[in-house]
């Protein structure tokens, strides 16, 4: 099984195109995570998007670090370029935090 450091390396870009509110697809979360981790990962992704975004007054500002405002492609490059290795870490602590609480649904 792909390792969860493997998975949040990447799921960075997608983490930061939700992020800058450039359009994502479902599909790529599924087919990055894997069935097994897809009910955790999505709110994961959910729960690092709104730590790493700042809206102030309708302007994108960087959650991380308070720079700002960027654009939505800015952005983008902000995260992705500066923030990586820190997206990283914040998709494995929340997804080991949440793993810990999950039940998995019966059927
Ligand atoms: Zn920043």
């Amino acid at each position: 099984m792909v390792s969860v450091e493997t998975i949040a390396d990447r799921l960075v870009e997608y983490v930061a195109r939700k992020a800058s509110g450039l359009p994502v697809d479902d599909i790529d979360l599924h087919r990055i995570t894997g069935s097994s981790r897809y009910p955790i990962m999505r709110k994961v992704v959910n729960i690092v998007v709104s730590d790493i975004v700042a809206i102030q007054k309708g302007l994108i500002r960087c959650g991380i670090c308070g720079k700002g405002p960027f654009t939505k492609r800015g952005f983008y490059l902000h995260l992705t370029r500066v923030h990586r290795s820190e997206i990283i870490s914040m998709i494995t602590e929340s997804y080991e935090e949440l793993a810990k609480h999950y039940v998995p649904p019966k059927y």
